[in-house]
């Protein structure tokens, strides 16, 4: 057995490393002191300019495949790389990314959406939840009914990332309520915000923030019909399931950096004439980051693994999520704690981390729909006891 990264893998991290490092992180005090002016982080502009850069450094499309300019990196590297990216306090992420059921678009669509979103041109958002179906995502209830040759939308969706921003959603409406969400009742739709939906933004405990859409007689032709009629529930599960891994490959980033800060002050902080980190009680709390860090670590390196062997990634995913997520909630509480007052403070970054790192247990998956989903397929026999090496 081989636990360590190739060459190139580390290489390939190392380089994102330093872009990070040298172009991303020179940023993180403006972006604390806008935030904290209840401003936007960075600008879209901004983020693009970064972007930009980052193509220079080479960095351009990490889950895109090459016939559209991007990287095709395996989901290890990819992993890696959004670890680095976690590192930083800026909402950065590379560029030449679009949704993955973007893909399924014909090729006038392709020509109008996914092209324009991958080159950055413009800005998606992914629209399931509503307010009385988010777990529950198959309730949904936003109609599209056919006239001629449009379709008309109304129903509301709620909490959808980017929606402020967005100059078009991939909407998942209810076509057929006979047939129900799981016998093919529904559809994707690619909806124009000129084609008439509204968005409001909605405040969290988090930055930035995701939106109400409003649809309200918007009439969709149907050549905007992604995929096809009476796929929208499948396409929306395969648009949730595939950032399962991604999210606590970033949540591991957050929390090596945090931890870092801990044991930094733990040694320097002194009470009692002795630096904290002296106490046995901040030891352990350190340990105890280190050991859930790593176990962390290394469920989501097989999550990754296990899409690189085309194995079905539902079980590690929906573990690693369950797991990386809730670890770096404990791991951030611990390092606040280590810190006293200044943890608490907008100072450092830690509130932000814990207040970021909380939307982890709720989004695509809660913690609970993520058990429900390890158990289903162990009671069922979907899967063994010890996966693949069972
Ligand atoms: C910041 C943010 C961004 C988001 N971005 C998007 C987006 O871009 N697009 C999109 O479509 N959606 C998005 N969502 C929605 C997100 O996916 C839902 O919030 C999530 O699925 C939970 O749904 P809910 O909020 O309706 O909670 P509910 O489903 O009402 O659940 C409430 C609580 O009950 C628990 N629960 C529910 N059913 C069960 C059960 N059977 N057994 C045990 N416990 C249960 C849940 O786990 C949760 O703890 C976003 C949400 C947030 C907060």
């Amino acid at each position: 057995m081989d636990f360590s990264l190739s060459d190139e893998e580390r290489a390939i991290r190392e380089t994102a490393r330093t872009f990070i490092r040298k172009e991303v992180m020179p940023l993180e005090d403006d972006v604390l002191r806008r935030e904290r002016a209840h401003q936007p982080g960075i600008t879209r502009e901004e983020l693009r300019d970064l972007q930009q850069k980052a193509r220079a450094f080479g960095f351009w499309g990490l889950s895109t495949p090459e016939e559209y300019g991007g990287m095709n990196l395996p989901a290890v590297m990819q992993s890696l790389i959004w670890t680095e990216v976690g590192r930083t306090v800026v909402p950065f992420r590379f560029g030449g990314e679009a949704d993955n059921i973007l893909y399924l678009a014909n090729e006038e669509q392709k020509r109008e959406y996914l092209i324009p979103t991958i080159e950055g041109e413009r800005v998606s958002c992914f629209a399931i939840t509503e307010p009385g179906a988010g777990s529950d995502a198959a309730n949904i209830k936003m109609s599209a009914k056919q006239d001629g040759d449009d379709w008309v939308l109304n129903g509301e969706k709620t909490f959808i990332t980017n929606g402020n921003e967005a100059d078009f959603a991939i909407v998942v409406a209810v076509t057929d309520r006979e047939k129900g969400t799981r016998g093919g009742g529904t559809t994707a739709f690619l909806v124009d915000r000129d084609m008439g939906w509204k968005s409001d933004f909605i405040q969290t405990m988090g930055e930035g923030g995701p939106a109400q859409l409003t649809f309200e007689n918007v009439r969709v032709p149907s050549r905007n019909i992604l995929g096809e009629i009476g796929e929208g529930f499948g396409l929306g599960m395969q648009w949730i399931g595939r950032g399962r891994y991604i999210i606590p490959s970033v949540a591991i980033g957050i929390a090596e950096r945090a931890l870092q800060m801990a044991i930094d002050y733990a040694n320097v902080r002194e009470t009692f004439g002795k630096p904290i980190g002296a106490n046995q009680a901040i030891q352990w709390m350190i340990a105890d980051s280190e050991t859930e860090l790593e176990a962390a670590r290394w469920l989501v390196l097989r999550a990754a693994w296990s899409v690189d062997q085309g194995l079905e990634p539902r079980h590690t995913s929906s573990m690693c999520k369950l797991f990386g997520a809730s670890a770096v909630n404990r791991i951030i509480d611990r390092v606040l704690q280590i810190h006293g007052g200044m943890g608490y403070t907008r100072e450092l970054p830690i509130e932000r981390w814990y207040r970021q790192v909380r939307l982890f247990r709720i989004f695509e998956g809660t913690d609970e729909m993520l058990r429900l989903i390890i158990a289903r397929d162990l009671l069922r026999g979907y899967t063994k006891i010890g996966g693949h090496l069972a």
